[in-house]
């Protein structure tokens, strides 16, 4: 399937029936703690094997800014970084993963964090793997506050592993960097908190399934994907 023409993040449909073959299903999580890397990664592998990454965060925030029903429903949990109610995701991805972009597979970034979203997934589909990324928390919360954002060009910096020349300004085009309010240490610790409490369990449950192969997330990006095209050969042979 590499190679085959993609879908983007938005769901359009770049992506036909005829482009793939009768074998090529390929239903995959990417799962982990929140600033592991999942979007970055989830992006690439959506290009690489034309699967559309379907993001429950992305899909969220579309609904907020768009100030749709469930936008103004919703929002106030991605406000706090709570969870939203298991009923209303459920159905956001249900109708998600019926269009037809989806049909010959997908790549789930931020979908099931919770064992009641788990259980409506498994009554749904099978999945063929479940990418875990695994990280230490405290590397994470560092790599999180750690982050500036070009608020013109949208650079992204770390005052540790990416300083920019001079302190507060981007390189590329002289404006001033800033801290995301989700990048507050408080709201990461927060996020952090609940990934514990109520997705972590997730892991044991895929644990029995058999379907889940852990990522070492301390590899760098390439090295992250490495791991990932890898663990996804083995089932697609
Ligand atoms: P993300 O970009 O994946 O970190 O998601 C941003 C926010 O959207 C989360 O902090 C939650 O408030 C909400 N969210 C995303 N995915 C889910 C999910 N599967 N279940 C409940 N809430 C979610």
């Amino acid at each position: 399937m590499a190679g085959m023409p993609g879908s983007d993040r938005s769901g359009n449909d770049k992506y036909t029936l005829e482009d793939a073959s009768a074998d090529s299903m390929l239903k995959l999580i990417i799962f982990g703690p929140p600033s592991a890397g999942k979007g970055t990664q989830a992006q690439r592998l959506s290009k690489e094997y034309g699967l559309p990454q379907v993001s429950t965060g992305d899909l969220l925030r579309e609904a907020v800014a768009k100030k749709t029903p469930l936008g103004v429903k919703i929002k106030s949990y991605l406000d706090t970084g709570r969870l939203g109610p298991d009923d209303l995701i459920v159905q956001l991805i249900k109708e998600r993963v019926s269009k037809p972009d989806c049909a010959k597979g997908y790549l789930l970034d931020g979908f099931p964090r919770t064992m009641g979203q788990a259980t409506e997934l498994d009554k749904m589909t099978d999945i063929d793997l479940v990418l875990n990324i695994v990280v230490d928390h405290e590397s994470l919360v560092e790599r999180a506050v750690g982050r500036r954002i070009c608020m013109k060009c949208n650079s992204v910096y770390n005052v540790t592993s990416n300083p920019p020349k001079k302190a507060g300004v981007c390189d590329k085009c002289g404006s001033e960097l800033i801290q995301r309010d989700d990048d507050k240490e408080a709201t990461v610790r927060n996020r952090l908190k609940v990934y514990q409490e109520q997705t972590a369990p997730l892991i044991e449950h895929f644990r029995k399934k058999g379907n889940i192969v852990d990522i070492d997330g301390s590899k760098g990006i390439e090295g992250v994907y490495s791991q990932m095209t890898a663990a996804i050969e083995k089932v697609r042979k």
